[in-house]
């Protein structure tokens, strides 16, 4: 019965019609990469997934500028945001909105991809309706006054979408459409669906070291397409935490390279859990014990 009531409210939010016309074009263009296989075009399809997915997304949007897990210079903050604006994920300061209200409300109805709302509403439903894709002014400044008094993070706000613009226009001029294909519209519709599964499988399937009062999972081949945003469990358990995977199996390329990114001086101030000191911990400073 609550699920039922849930699923209705969902449906009342508005239908955003943009957003799906613009997916499925998407999606359809990604199909022509069947017949447009290179090893270039498979080259620039690695690169733009690696810029835009983890330098972009897992360390700029997510870990960043969500979580705060550490800090760097200005520039670089500036420079991490606009790798995610690739991603074409709607702008840093909606997707962090959207991210913090996950945290704050997971798995309530204001989770804005609340998985007991059914798999396919966590997956790609919410974005279908509603508001959660493109924030309101009034739930960004709420949500994420940090991010909304700078002018340059609004600025990228806003014409998240340009950076799209310029990297489709190098890539067609290094190799012409079928260099698009697979570094713009396979590469986005590949990085829509795994930012997607950590909100839907990371939910649904895998295992559980903390007994966290949610539904997520640490789950390795989700962790596997996100450069480490997979180990779920762990990061809803300790959200500050820079790093996500806790062991040497849990491959996290994200942390992997916050750490070497931490040892040229580009990042301090890194939080992490150790699991087996049990405590959390900032750069080499001992914050506090769990
Ligand atoms: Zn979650
Ligand atoms: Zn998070």
């Amino acid at each position: 019965m609550q699920n039922v009531v849930e699923i209705n409210q969902a449906k009342s939010l508005k239908i955003q019609w943009s957003t799906i016309v613009g997916v499925t074009f998407f999606h359809a263009m990604a199909i022509l990469a069947l017949f447009t296989f290179s090893w270039q075009n498979l080259a620039a399809f690695l690169f733009t997934w690696w810029f835009a997915g983890s330098l972009g997304i897992g360390l700029g949007y997510h870990r960043l500028l969500t979580h705060r897990g550490f800090k760097t210079p200005k520039w670089f903050e500036y420079f991490l945001t606009f790798c995610g604006t690739i991603a074409l994920q709607s702008g840093a300061i909606s997707w962090v909105t959207t991210h913090r209200l996950h945290h704050a409300f997971t798995e309530t109805d204001k989770d804005p991809h609340s998985p007991l709302k059914g798999l396919y509403w966590a997956h790609i439903g919410w974005i279908f309706r509603g508001t959660a894709q493109n924030q309101t002014e009034a739930t960004m400044t709420r949500y994420t006054p940090d991010m909304m008094k700078d002018p340059v993070h609004r600025f990228m706000n806003k014409y998240y979408w340009v950076s799209s613009i310029i990297v489709a226009a190098i890539l067609y001029a290094i190799g012409g459409w079928t260099m698009v294909i697979w570094g713009t519209f396979l590469r986005t519709v590949f990085g829509w669906h795994a930012t997607w599964l950590v909100n839907s499988a990371t939910h649904t399937w895998g295992s559980r070291r903390f007994e966290s009062r949610d539904t997520s999972t640490n789950n390795g081949w989700i962790a596997a397409i996100t450069w480490g945003e997979g180990w779920h469990n762990n990061h809803h358990t300790y959200p500050r935490s820079a790093r996500h995977g806790l062991t040497w199996k849990e491959v996290d390329i994200n942390w992997l390279e916050i750490k070497a990114m931490e040892k040229i001086g580009l990042v301090s101030d890194v939080y992490a859990f150790d699991l087996k000191e049990n405590q959390e911990t900032v750069s080499n400073s001992i914050k506090k014990a769990a």
